[in-house]
């Protein structure tokens, strides 16, 4: 017996070294102070709501089913997105003879290096979609305001697809594989690829945050008021994206590097940036592990923080400019 007590006590120290490494390699604890929010360039909050609202009333359903629908809604995005981009056109495909298109807005020179920033904007079923993922493509309009006020030196190409959703997800008939596939087939340099997913809902309420797995509890907040940003495993762009949302705003930010077969990682248009062989991370509010009217009627303008959604648009405007400033 007193011999078993300090294997015991070994076990465990390997235990918690075991922890603590898979922490450091998941969650990358890289800064833990949080920045001070004080943009050069203002992002309207008011306007990311206009934007979210008009297209969770005024544009549904937008699944699928309903491709004129989409067809309108991708007018609305290209309308929007018309005054601040150099140029703006729509990436026409046709799936199961329907005719969709995704919308491409151009900022900065033609380059060999590119950055990409895209936000899904079909919405599952005839559901109102107001984070899922208006916010996203909301976000991606304001972002083309903040792009148009500096001199970029790298091709900035903001895009917004549809068929995200199901049944089309996790097929090649996806807007952004589309997309990503024409890039690869062009010869495109993608340095980075940023997806929209979701980034909206927050909370202050305890375990309002949920994780795919238990070992994560111990990793991240339970209260769902930060942004997140997913990454493959052997990446380290998500670490760079999470430490300029961390030094740029007061919204903090938490990234994770995870294997796809982590339900939720490769949940969204990232993955098909992925196949393609280009660096690209999800930035979300982490969506059903966080906001329970996903998917349902309740997903709707009015339950979304859009001061934090500002933030959450301007960190990202500053790691591009941070990015094109090194070139
Ligand atoms: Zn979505």
């Amino acid at each position: 017996m007193k011999k078993k007590l300090p294997l015991i006590g070994k076990g465990i120290a390997w235990l918690a070294v075991a922890v603590a490494m898979l922490w450091v390699f998941i969650a990358r604890p890289i800064n833990f102070t949080s920045g001070i929010y004080k943009p050069e360039y203002q992002v309207d909050s008011l306007l990311l709501q206009e934007h979210v609202r008009k297209l969770s009333k005024d544009f549904v359903p937008r699944d699928s089913e309903h491709p004129e629908n989409l067809l309108r809604t991708a007018e609305y995005i290209k309308n929007a997105l018309l005054p601040s981009a150099d140029k703006v056109a729509l990436q026409s495909f046709t799936v199961q003879k329907q005719q969709f298109v995704n919308v491409l807005a151009e900022y900065g020179p033609e380059t060999e290096e590119m950055l990409v920033i895209g936000a899904h904007y079909d919405v599952f079923s005839n559901l109102p979609g107001a984070d899922d993922n208006a916010s996203g493509v909301a976000g991606l309009i304001e972002l083309g305001k903040l792009l148009k006020k500096i001199p970029l030196r790298t091709r900035v190409e903001l895009v917004a697809w549809p068929l995200e959703e199901p049944p089309y997800f996790a097929s090649s008939d996806m807007g952004s594989a589309v997309h990503a596939r024409s890039l690869k087939e062009k010869g495109k340099q993608v340095k980075l690829m940023i997806a929209l997913e979701m980034i909206g809902y927050f909370s202050d309420e305890k375990s309002s945050q949920q994780y795919p797995a238990r070992l994560l509890q111990l990793f991240y907040p339970s209260r769902g008021n930060f942004i997140a940003v997913v990454d493959q495993v052997l990446s380290n762009q998500a670490q760079k994206v999470k430490s300029a949302l961390n030094r740029f705003t007061d919204l903090p930010a938490y990234s994770i590097n995870a294997p796809s077969f982590v339900p939720g990682i490769d949940f969204s248009d990232h993955r098909n940036y992925w196949a393609e062989g280009f660096p690209a991370v999800m930035v979300t509010d982490t969506a059903f592990y966080r906001n329970l009217a996903y998917h349902t009627a309740h997903d709707t303008y009015d339950k979304l923080n859009y001061e934090k959604m500002a933030k959450v648009v301007y960190g990202i405007f500053k790691y591009i400019q941070e990015i094109d400033e090194k070139k």
